[in-house]
């Protein structure tokens, strides 16, 4: 355990947390009591992220305090205040209006962290329309399936992302009647069927009103994997920013003044929920990073950003640990007051590491794209169990459930069992729906909870500690992958019969994508074969989500039923007991 003793001053913390009686604030929480910290549209028109996020600031004292920092890969900086950010999003938004979105039609952004992305969600928003961000890493065919199943009628992406991965798939994509582009007006111009986000935003006005938003009006939709059909678009509304601004305070320990560094990507929902929203309704800056990981380059970024909160993953901090703690020692890191992490589990030896290498523990907390905001957290002032998870916010109700043979659902009460781990609905952020799939969603509910697909167990102090996926996805680098898209992927290869794709453990990643391929009679296997599908697979899905590892087997194992055993090829991968295989297909 690492006990705060350590770090709270005899004369009392340098900065006080925010929450620190943890049951008080708990006992007397209420999410109607968070509203209001928010302002709502002016007039009572309502509740808009993007007015939460920026006007309300824009208005007020904060108007030419720094928001965003933009940091180029070439370490070039560009600032944004509040005041700044207004005008960028008032103009998306009347760029929007001009293009004739109607309410709720979905805008999709795919590129790199460049400030065009941070200004399109935000008008987006402002819009009533809902952005829908895309991990630049991903293939033509993730991105064709995205935005097929997200009906997305605008694309903002770059010039040289549009030649790589969209347009062999336009055509497609009958539904995507606008393609924004930044990049220089020449190469613009030569790109048929595509606008220039430059011009159009040059031409559009500075000033925008935003139209009366219901809460529960779509904001954001976030697609997710699972483990068998296409990927799920979560659906968020507006009310979620509640959920984003008190996370931010409570379980980030935001406060004014902070520069905030959140190093998740907006192609994932961390980079949105915390990389865009909760540090700017808190009025705070945010410091975005066009880079990939680089060790010495986050750590000189640290140290001259003077950043004072920071929110990383727990492959970022392994890769940290593999580099070790003396090339710290080089860099001023004495602003930093609190970090955070999340997407996957954080090894108990990685938080204490935090405590050597940085003098401070790494918080761990917990949540998903469906949950939309932070739902379980190691907090500022609480003591912190390594390889815990930590408590659940305030305001949320965390159990561990099994399902009865009957499929009923029984809460497990006693400490330290293993069991689904499961939230009470209804918190602000929660998400309502997967985009026209009604009965997948429905089935996450039963029992009065919200299923989270996740093993958990509680100690008797109420932490929670991650056990494992209750299904076959997987999470490599923080990035949720479906097996089954992988699958499909590798099937439309000339050779492969069947595929089956496990996450195999990996001590950087957490896991790596693996895939089992048999072979129509016609082929024999090879490392060229081999060779062949990896580069096949890669090119179609892109380097996150493709099998880094390709075996070949006579025959993929599936049930009499005809789904594929991943269990049963991730047990002999790894020499464990099959388990139970009296459904098995005879082979
Ligand atoms: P995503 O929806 O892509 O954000 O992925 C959510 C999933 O990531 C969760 O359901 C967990 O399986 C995993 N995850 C997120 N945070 C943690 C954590 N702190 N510890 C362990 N697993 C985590």
């Amino acid at each position: 355990m690492i006990s705060k003793a350590i770090e709270k001053p005899k004369g009392g913390w340098a900065v006080a947390p925010n929450l620190i009686d943890y049951e008080k604030v708990c006992a007397g929480y209420s999410w109607d009591a968070a509203q209001r910290e928010l302002d709502g549209l002016p007039g009572g028109r309502g509740l808009n992220i993007a007015h939460e996020a920026i006007d309300r600031h824009a208005a007020g004292a904060l108007r030419n305090h720094l928001a965003l920092r933009w940091i180029a890969k070439s370490g070039e900086i560009r600032d944004f205040s509040y005041a700044d950010l207004r005008l960028l999003t008032n103009r998306f938004a009347n760029l929007l209006r001009r293009l004739g979105l109607s309410k709720a039609e979905r805008v999709f952004a795919l590129a790199g962290r460049i400030p065009e992305l941070y200004i399109s969600a935000l008008g987006t928003l402002k819009n009533g329309n809902v952005f829908c961000p895309l991990f630049s890493a991903f293939g033509p065919e993730p991105i064709r399936q995205r935005i097929g199943i997200g009906d997305g009628r605008v694309l903002l992406t770059t010039v040289a992302l549009y030649k790589r991965k969209i347009a062999g798939i336009r055509a497609s994509l009958p539904g995507l009647r606008h393609v924004l582009l930044v990049g220089s007006p020449e190469e613009i111009r030569a790109i048929p069927n595509t606008e220039d986000f430059g011009q159009l935003m040059n031409e559009a006005s500075d000033d925008f009103e935003i139209p009366q938003t219901d809460p529960e009006d779509l904001a954001l939709l976030h697609f997710t994997s699972g483990t068998t059909g296409k990927p799920k678009g979560a659906m968020h509304v507006h009310q979620a920013v509640v959920a984003h601004h008190v996370t931010g305070r409570l379980a980030l320990d935001f406060h004014p003044g902070d520069i905030f560094w959140c190093t998740a990507d907006p192609g994932w929902i961390t980079g949105t929920s915390y990389g865009i929203i909760a540090p700017l309704t808190n009025g705070i800056t945010s410091i975005i990073d066009e880079a990939e990981f680089d060790a010495e380059r986050w750590y000189a970024l640290l140290q001259k950003q003077k950043v004072t909160v920071w929110y990383t993953a727990p492959t970022a901090v392994r890769m940290m640990m593999k580099i070790g703690t003396e090339v710290i020692r080089k860099y001023d890191l004495r602003h930093l007051r609190f970090i955070a992490s999340v997407g996957e589990p954080l090894n108990p030896e990685a938080v204490v590491w935090g405590q050597e290498a940085f003098g401070l523990p790494i918080h761990d907390n917990w949540w998903q794209t469906e949950t939309g905001g932070i739902m379980i957290s190691n907090f500022a002032a609480m003591d912190i169990r390594p390889g815990s998870m930590g408590r659940p916010l305030p305001g949320i109700e965390a159990g561990i459930v099994r399902r009865r043979e009957d499929g009923t659902i029984e809460e497990i009460r006693e400490a330290g069992v293993e069991g689904e781990l499961a939230l009470r609905p209804g918190w602000p952020s929660m998400f309502r729906g997967y985009l026209n799939e009604e009965e997948r969603y429905r089935k996450c509910f039963a029992g009065g909870w919200y299923l989270t697909g996740d093993l958990a167990r509680r100690d008797g102090d109420g932490y929670f500690w991650f056990v494992g996926r209750a299904d076959d996805v997987i999470k490599s680098s923080g990035h949720l992958i479906g097996p089954f898209e992988v699958e499909s992927t590798l099937l439309e290869h000339p050779a492969v019969a069947e595929a089956g794709v496990i996450g195999k453990p990996d001590p950087m990643a957490g896991e790596i994508v693996k895939a089992f391929v048999s072979l129509k009679p016609a082929f024999v296997a090879s490392d060229e074969l081999r060779s062949e599908l990896l580069g096949f697979a890669r090119k179609r899905l892109g380097a996150v989500v493709a099998p880094k590892e390709i075996d070949f087997i006579a025959n993929v194992p599936k049930t009499r039923s005809g789904k594929i055993m991943r269990r049963l090829l991730k047990a002999r991968e790894l020499g464990l007991p099959e388990g139970d295989t009296s459904t098995l297909e005879s082979q």
